[in-house]
C-alpha cells in the first residue's frame, strides 16, 4: 500500500494543533486541537473531516504532551485513521526557529534534534515546545520519518544588507543577532499561490505578502525568493500586531529601564503582550475595533490609523526594495477578512500602481481572488494562507514514496 497521509503537528507550550491530510489531493482527513495541557481543565477538540461526523470534545486533565498525543492518536484511531496505519507516510512538525542552519525542511534525526536545541536561546518559548512535540511523536512511531519545517527557512535567502542590523559585527555574531523573520511557511505558500492566481510561475513575479493575523509580518519576494521581511531577531519587529508593538526606537527600552524602573522581563511582556492594538485601544480583534470605529470610538480609530500607517510604510518600503511589483497579497485573519484594512492600506497609492476595486474588495469568497480594478499595473489579491497544507506538502515532497 502506498503511504499518502501526512500528520502535521504544531506543538506549543501548552497546546498541540494537528491536521491529518491525504497528499494525493491535499484533502483534510481530520483536524483538532489540544489545549491547556498540564492543567485540570485540558480539552481535546477533534474534527473527523473525512467521516463527516461532528466535532468531538474530550475534557479533563491531560498531564503532558505525551498524554496529549496519545489522546489524539486514540481519536484518530476511532475514525480508522490511527497513527499505526501503513498509509501514514510521515509526521511534519512546525518548528519556529531554524537559525541560519536550516534553510529547508529537514528529516529529523538525533543531530537535527540537537541543533534545534542549540537554537533555544533564539526562541526560548517556542523551540522547547516544538522539541517536546517531536520527541513525543518519535517515541510513538520511531520507525516513521519525521520532518521539521521551519518558520524561518523561507527568509534565509535574504541578502546580508536586509538580514544584518547596523550594529557592531563582532557583538552581533557572538550572540547570533540578525534578522531571521518568521511566518515563513505562510509567506512561501502565499507568494506561490499569488503567482498561480496570476497564471505565472513564481520565478517570474515579484510579490509583497502581507500576513496580517494576530501576529503580523510583511515580506518582499523576488522571483520566489524572500529578499526582505518585517520580523527580525524575534517576531516583535515590524508591523503593529494584535498585542505586539512592532518597530520602535530601541531607546524606549533603556528609557523604561532607567526612568520607568522596569525590568527586562516586564518590558518584554509590555512589548509582546500589552502593546499593539490591545495596548492602544484595549481590543486586539479587528472585528471589534471596526465595530467601535463605526460607533465613533476615538481610541479605536487611533489604533486603526496607527496600524494602517505602519502597514503603508512597509508596502512603500517593499515597493522600493523590489523595484517592480507584480502583486500585493493580503492573507491571514485580518488580511483575508478585513476589507476596511485592505482599502485603507492602499488608498491613494495609485502613483505606485496600487488600487482596490470597492466592490471586489467588499465581496466575500473562499479562495484566492483579485481585488484590484481590471487592467491595474499591480495586482492586489486576497490569498488565504494554509500553513498546515504547506508543512504537509514540504514534508511529503521530502519523504513521500511517489510510486
Ligand atoms: P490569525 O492569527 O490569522 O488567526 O488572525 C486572527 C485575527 O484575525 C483576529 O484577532 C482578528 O483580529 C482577525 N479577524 C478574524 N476574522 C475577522 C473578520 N471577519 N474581520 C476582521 N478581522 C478578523
Amino acid at each position: 500500500m502506498t503511504a499518502t497521509r501526512v500528520l502535521v503537528l504544531n506543538s506549543g507550550s501548552s497546546s498541540v494543533k494537528y491536521r491529518l491530510l491525504d497528499m494525493r489531493d491535499g484533502s483534510r482527513l481530520a483536524a483538532g486541537l489540544v489545549e491547556r495541557i498540564g492543567e485540570q481543565t485540558s480539552r481535546l477538540k477533534h474534527t473527523p473531516l473525512a467521516a463527516g461526523t461532528g466535532t468531538r470534545e474530550v475534557t479533563g486533565p491531560i498531564a503532558d504532551h505525551d498524554a496529549a498525543l496519545k489522546a489524539v492518536a486514540g481519536e484518530l484511531a476511532r475514525d480508522g485513521l490511527g497513527l499505526d496505519s501503513p498509509e501514514l507516510a510521515a509526521i511534519g512538525h512546525r518548528v519556529v526557529h531554524g537559525g541560519r542552519r536550516f534553510t529547508e525542511p529537514t528529516v529529523i534525526d538525533d543531530t537535527v534534534l540537537a541543533e534545534i536545541e542549540r537554537l533555544i536561546p533564539l526562541a526560548p518559548l517556542h523551540n522547547p515546545a516544538n522539541l517536546t512535540g517531536i520527541r513525543t511523536a518519535r517515541a510513538l512511531r520511531p520507525d516513521l520519518p519525521q520532518v521539521a519545517v521551519f518558520d524561518t527557512a523561507f527568509h534565509t535567502t535574504m541578502p546580508e544588507s536586509a538580514a544584518r542590523y547596523a550594529i557592531d559585527v563582532e557583538t552581533a555574531d557572538a550572540h547570533r543577532i540578525r534578522r531571521y523573520g518568521f511566518h515563513g511557511t505562510s509567506h512561501a505558500y502565499v507568494s506561490r499561490a499569488t503567482a498561480e492566481l496570476l497564471g505565472r510561475s513564481p520565478e517570474e513575479v515579484n510579490v509583497i505578502v502581507l500576513h496580517l493575523g494576530n501576529g503580523a509580518s510583511a515580506s518582499a519576494v523576488r522571483g520566489g525568493r524572500c529578499v526582505d521581511t518585517s520580523m527580525g531577531l524575534t517576531p516583535l519587529e515590524g508591523l503593529v500586531m494584535g498585542t505586539r508593538s512592532g518597530d520602535l526606537d530601541p531607546a524606549v527600552i533603556f528609557h523604561l529601564m532607567r526612568v520607568g524602573g522596569m525590568s527586562a522581563d516586564e518590558i518584554d511582556t509590555l512589548l509582546n503582550k500589552r502593546s499593539g492594538l490591545i495596548g492602544l485601544c484595549g481590543d486586539n480583534d479587528m472585528r471589534e475595533i471596526r465595530r467601535r470605529v463605526d460607533e465613533g470610538d476615538e481610541r479605536a480609530r487611533l489604533a486603526f490609523d496607527i496600524y494602517v500607517h505602519r502597514l503603508r510604510k512597509y508596502i512603500g518600503a517593499y515597493c522600493a526594495v523590489l523595484g517592480t511589483v507584480d502583486a500585493v497579497a493580503f492573507t491571514a485573519g485580518v488580511g483575508e477578512n478585513a476589507a476596511p484594512v485592505r482599502e485603507a492600506a492602499v488608498a491613494g497609492l495609485e502613483g505606485l500602481g496600487l488600487a482596490v476595486d470597492g466592490e471586489l474588495n467588499a465581496a466575500r469568497a473562499d479562495g484566492p481572488r483579485l481585488i484590484s480594478p481590471a487592467g491595474a499595473r499591480v495586482a492586489v489579491a486576497v490569498v488565504p494562507t494554509d500553513e498546515e497544507l504547506e508543512i504537509a506538502t514540504q514534508t511529503y515532497a521530502l519523504v513521500g514514496k511517489h510510486d
